[in-house]
């Protein structure tokens, strides 16, 4: 078993300062206050009807690791004006050239088809929690249902943990108008299982919705846990979440009454933009979750970069992780913020995962690649590299997999 972590109450850090690239100008305002809150399929929520639990429990008390450990890790940097920056020389921003070029000029080759060929292509499958839901008995094994883009339920030693929630139409501040996504998500927020924990990755649209969050909210209230990177505790305060913890790269906390599963926030190279104003004023990151009998990792949204050479030296081998493979294209302008398929892989090596899974495509056409064109590329990288197909994979939406630790001892 891997080294005891010593648990130390931390104070804010103070960060170095780095100057920043340039920043992509996007339109929208976080909801303004006394404005109807809509849930993810579009049904008013009612604020009043989360369950409370005793007492607020939004906290930014957090822990860090053994100190032995901190030297080798790369921080968290933000400027002077309090914004977030990537500290690696594998981080780069479009030029506003670029950025015009990609808009106005360089061809869209996503060609999403007829909802018949993408039912044939990418069929959407009821999950089996909700053909069958009296499978919800404890398994042996890590289990992962992919309900599109970047949204994985992983239930493992215990616990019902939800990735970057989006169940709603468009990944936009409004719903009449932005990316729609082509393929519906598997279910809705009703029919998922009982949820004790949820990781965000980031501010963007696409992995922060409000109709998702005020759904999840108004169904599971306290009883469930928000883990967020740093300055995002106060935009989930706001929409009536009261069990948040935010953390910097490295901090880690749990689940209330389930010590024994350590969420780590670990980093990622992105960024972050909600409104016009608020470019990287709040953290990205990865989350790695270690629990007694298995472990995963969330990378969330990201370009490559050195940290996932730490992050696997310090807690691999991750018996699953939840990495990337769509909206690359043009490599030029996204290679700082989004991997390619060949790129995942390397993540998934540098990570010392055991097997991977397919996120972060086949939901929404964010950029210029063919919309079939990333598990292509995924199963000729795995080919290039001698590795087995199965050992990063892909899943229908709503499909699940059993993944069984190689130490339980049992085989499927
Ligand atoms: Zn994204």
């Amino acid at each position: 078993m891997e080294a005891v972590l010593v648990r130390l109450k931390t104070e804010t850090m103070e960060k170095p300062s780095f100057s920043d690239g340039a920043v992509l100008e996007e339109g929208g305002a976080l909801m303004k206050d006394g404005e109807e809150l809509r849930g993810a399929e579009g049904g008013q929520v009612d604020r009043q009807t989360p369950r409370k639990t005793s007492s607020c429990r939004s906290s930014r008390k957090s822990f860090r690791l053994d100190y032995r450990l901190e030297e080798e890790v790369t921080k968290s940097c933000q400027t002077k004006n309090g914004r977030w920056t990537n500290p690696w020389s594998t981080w780069r921003f479009p030029s506003w050239s670029m950025l015009l070029r990609f808009f106005l000029l360089d061809k869209n080759n996503s060609n999403i088809p007829s909802v018949q060929d993408l039912d044939h292509e990418l069929p959407v499958i009821k999950p089996y929690f909700v053909q069958n839901p009296d499978l919800l008995d404890p398994d042996p094994g890590l289990r992962v249902t992919w309900l599109g883009h970047a949204t994985v339920l992983v239930e493992m030693d215990g616990l019902n943990i939800l990735t970057d929630p989006i169940f709603s139409q468009r990944a936009s501040p409004v719903q009449f108008v932005g990316p729609k996504r082509y393929r519906g998500p598997p279910c809705t927020v009703e029919q998922l299982p009982r949820i004790d924990a949820v990781v965000i990755s980031h501010s963007h649209y696409d992995h922060l919705d409000v109709g998702s969050v005020a759904s999840l909210n108004a169904r599971f209230g306290g009883e469930l846990r928000w883990f967020v990177p740093l300055g995002l505790m106060d935009w989930l305060m706001k929409m009536g979440c009261e069990n948040v913890m935010e953390l910097d790269w490295w901090e880690e906390n749990c689940v209330p009454g389930h010590d024994d599963i350590t969420f780590v926030c670990t980093p990622s190279q992105h960024w972050s933009k909600r409104t016009p104003l608020d470019d990287n004023k709040t953290l990205w990151g990865s989350w790695s979750i270690l629990g007694p009998d298995h472990r995963f990792f969330f990378a969330g949204d990201t370009g490559y970069c050195p940290a996932f050479q730490e992050i696997g030296r310090r807690f691999g081998p991750f018996d699953l992780a939840a990495i990337p493979i769509g909206a690359y294209m043009p490599r030029d302008v996204l290679s700082g913020q989004h991997v390619d398929p060949q790129q995942a892989v390397q993540i998934h090596q540098d990570l010392q995962a055991r097997q991977s899974v397919a996120i972060h495509w086949g939901t929404f056409a964010l950029a210029n690649e063919f919309y079939l064109e990333p598990p292509v590329l995924l199963r000729e990288a795995l080919e290039q590299k001698g590795l087995k197909p199965g050992s990063f994979f892909t899943l229908h939406h709503g499909e699940s997999r059993l993944i069984v630790s190689q130490d339980s001892g049992v085989f499927l």
